[in-house]
């Protein structure tokens, strides 16, 4: 089969077996990309119109108990000025958003115990009691079912938990023994049990990764169904035991997101910040690959430089309205509008 043949057979079955996703991971060319990227769109059109999702990013602590290899909030980290954000602060950010329209906030952090399941909830329930028509995503990391089920029960409705990779033996690499692959697994499968909409995702050109790894991403992501997906560039942090090692490509990351587009023509799937720090127009580039998703800064400006997950991340010094304007206006130049919308995922059964 020729990778265009396979590209219209994971259009059909929604599904390709990993020998198959090896042969079109590894020697894809312009004309594959450009095809993938032709019906990823046409597929986001079909199914969202030319809208674009936006939601507010608030980045409410840079501590970490982890040690992650790639990661510049790791515990080991000297470098890394620390911060935390009181329910107050992050009110004022909800506040802010709320006014220009973000109608999804993500909270998002190093896995800081100082946040114990009291204070999260606090959060959570204040969040939700004053903005009952918002969506609250959690990007907190690993849990025990018990927490995950109170934060559910309390408002959020939305978690991403990247599963990084799905092979052991490269999770492994990637991470200190303290973590494992099967408990992050487990993480998510209990995520889903319990409704969340749930979002997985990887690195792409992580230190290590092969062709055979990327192959059971792909695989991994078509048997778990994530209702989002997140997939961005590798990007080397200066302080990091990874700093040596290469930023992952942009072109590969535009052709996995449009073959998740085609292979799962609802998920939510945002043009990552990554993307948008390794290529200038990255964000353009990711809607037009078949993304659907904005995620801007609703952090306060004072603390925004210092979560500093890798080098040169993209940062401006603009607020929640400014941001949004600007991002309104580059989407409009690609032919797509930026939308005031929760953007809940819609189930569909595929293959229909
Ligand atoms: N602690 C939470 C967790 O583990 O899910 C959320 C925060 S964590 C920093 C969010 C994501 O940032 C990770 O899942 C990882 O994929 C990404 N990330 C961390 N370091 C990165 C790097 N150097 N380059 C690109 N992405 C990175």
């Amino acid at each position: 089969m020729t990778n265009k043949d396979l590209i219209e057979k994971l259009n059909g079955e929604k599904k390709l077996y990993i020998h198959e996703w090896e042969q079109l991971l590894s020697a894809y060319t312009e004309a594959d990309k450009d095809y993938a990227a032709k019906l990823a769109r046409e597929i986001s059109n079909k199914n969202f119109g030319n809208k674009i999702f936006f939601r507010g990013i608030i980045e409410f602590t840079n501590h970490c108990k982890n040690n992650c290899n790639y990661c510049g909030i790791r515990r080991g980290n000297k470098c890394a000025s620390r911060y935390r954000l009181s329910k107050e602060d992050i009110l004022l950010c909800c506040e802010e958003g709320y006014k220009y329209g973000y109608r999804t906030f993500v909270l998002q952090g190093g896995e800081d115990p100082f946040y114990d399941d009291e204070l999260m909830l606090d959060i959570i329930k204040e969040i939700h009691e004053n903005y009952p028509d918002c969506a609250i995503t959690l990007s907190i990391g690993e849990k025990s079912k018990d927490s995950y089920e109170k934060f559910f029960e309390a408002g959020a409705n939305r978690y991403l938990l990247r599963h990084e990779t799905a092979d052991k033996e490269h999770y492994n690499k990637l991470h200190t023994s303290e973590l494992s692959w099967e408990h992050r697994i487990k993480c998510l499968e209990e995520l889903k049990e319990i409704g969340y909409q749930t979002g997985c995702g990887l690195m792409v050109g992580s230190p290590y990764q092969t062709i055979n790894h990327l192959a059971k991403d792909m695989v991994f992501i078509g048997e778990f169904e994530p209702e989002m997906i997140g997939i961005g560039p590798f990007i080397p942090h200066k302080d990091t035991p990874f700093k040596e090692f290469p930023a992952g490509s942009v072109d590969t990351t535009l052709f996995l997101l449009s073959l998740c587009r085609i292979m799962l023509p609802n998920a939510l799937l945002p043009a990552t910040t990554a993307l948008g720090t390794v290529s200038g127009e990255g964000k353009q580039l990711g809607v037009m690959a078949g993304a659907n998703v904005v995620m801007p800064n609703l952090s306060p400006l004072s603390v925004r430089k210092k979560y500093m997950l890798y080098d040169n991340k993209a940062i401006n010094d603009d607020d929640a309205g400014e941001n949004l304007n600007i991002l309104k206006e580059n989407m409009k130049k690609i032919g797509y509008e930026v939308v005031i919308n929760k953007g809940d995922f819609k189930k569909v059964e595929y293959g229909q």
